[in-house]
């Protein structure tokens, strides 16, 4: 049985955390929160770290030095985490619905972007929009 089948999350070693992130960047979106309902909104607008291309992070080891907001979780926060991305790995495991066909330790590499689940091609860097333009670019292709 395949180790993320068999464990929890939480019984997870450091490598199998990694290998579990389906590397889709939607956690790299830009998002915006009503402050009176407190509800979350997902941008086409994505980190100015992200290779758009690749859907890599390119100063992961730097990350959290370098963006206050990157995400930052264990397997006891994936619960209260509710703005992540319903297709998220971490989530999915966590909810009992597994991992999806499309993600890399099942589809291989590439599935992720012929399935449509990464950023791949639909994004742009927040380098090129001005804060208070973030507005204009809300998207409903990630579910939460
Ligand atoms: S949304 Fe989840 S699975 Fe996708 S890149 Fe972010 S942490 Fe990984
Ligand atoms: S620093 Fe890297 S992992 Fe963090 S939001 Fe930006 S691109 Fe994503």
């Amino acid at each position: 049985m395949a180790f993320w089948d068999d464990k929890a999350l939480a019984e997870f070693d450091q490598a199998e955390w990694e290998a579990v992130c389906d590397g889709c960047a939607r956690c790299c979106l830009k998002k915006l929160q009503d402050e009176d309902t407190e509800e979350v909104y997902y941008t086409a607008v994505v980190c100015r770290y992200l290779d758009i291309d690749r859907c890599r992070c390119t100063v992961y080891p730097d990350r959290h030095r370098l963006v206050s907001d990157c995400i930052r979780f264990n397997a006891g926060d994936v619960d209260a985490m509710t703005w992540l991305p319903k297709s998220c790995a971490y989530r999915r495991l966590a909810e009992g619905r597994g991992l999806a066909q499309w993600h890399p330790l099942i589809g291989g590499p590439n599935a992720i972007f012929e399935a449509g689940i990464s950023v791949q091609g639909r994004v742009i860097s927040e380098e090129h929009v001005a804060e208070e333009e973030l507005e204009d670019s809300l998207i409903s292709w990630v579910e939460i």
